[in-house]
């Protein structure tokens, strides 16, 4: 472990708000409409305790990763959640669970219950996912590899939370134009991802790779996507890791 795991979380939101305002004023359509939702969110299920988020749109450090969440950068910037490209080019409905998960790791950092042991997504956050997941009606979820319902049936891992408990066919199937846009090479290689359900080894770019993993979350069954873990599994941790 290092100095950037667990650090105190800061009051300080400089940063934050000058990016929310900037947003506000010159963001994309995209961008604003996150920075909105993320308010919402905040009020409906964190009772507008979180202080004010840092989104960012970018291509996240893990290449498989769809998202992921920051506790403090070297710069000294507290909770930045960055949102793979292609997680956006999914629609709303897909960037807005994402988003929702990764506020749930800002939360852990903000109340003092981060689980580094876990990588973030421990006890803790599975909690918070079927606190949020009640809401919205979704089946529980708990800590990879251990949760059990009450028939003894494994629950799903909360690391996937909640892009792995929608029910079939929640979000909408990739558009047209955007399979058009993606090079023939691109398709290619996801064709082959999919044949063996993983991510390829090395070629595409890092937006590719969430495109190819969301392609195959859509035209799964919820058993299938559970048993996706990998490809889908943020890296959320991976920076306070050694
Ligand atoms: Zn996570």
């Amino acid at each position: 472990m290092n100095s950037m795991t667990n650090p105190a979380p800061s009051k300080l939101r400089t940063v934050h708000a000058a990016m929310a305002s900037t947003v506000q004023e010159a963001g994309d359509d995209v961008a604003r409409a996150m920075y909105v939702k993320a308010r919402q969110f905040n009020d409906l299920y964190f009772d507008g305790a979180l202080t004010a988020l840092l989104v960012e749109i970018t291509a996240p450090a893990s290449p498989r990763a769809l998202a992921t969440h920051q506790p403090r950068t070297p710069e000294g910037v507290d909770c930045v959640i960055r949102i793979a490209p292609g997680v956006v080019s999914g629609g709303p409905l897909v960037w807005e669970d994402v988003l929702l998960h990764e506020m749930i790791h800002v939360w852990q950092a903000e109340t003092g219950n981060q689980e580094p042991g876990y990588q973030g997504h421990g006890p803790k956050f599975a909690a918070k996912c079927n606190e949020i997941g009640a809401k919205l009606e979704l089946p529980p979820v708990g800590v990879k590899g251990r949760g059990k319902d009450a028939s003894g049936a494994k629950l799903p891992n909360c690391a996937q939370w909640p892009l792995n408990v929608r029910p079939a066919g929640y979000y909408p199937p990739e558009t047209r134009g955007a399979k058009a846009a993606a090079p023939k090479a691109a398709r290619q290689r996801r064709a082959k991802a999919a044949d063996r359900d993983e991510a390829p080894e090395s070629g595409p770019s890092s937006v590719d790779r969430v495109r190819e993993a969301l392609a195959l979350v859509r035209a799964m069954s919820t058993d299938e996507r559970l048993a996706f873990v990998d490809a889908l599994a943020d890296v959320t941790g991976g920076y306070e890791a050694d």
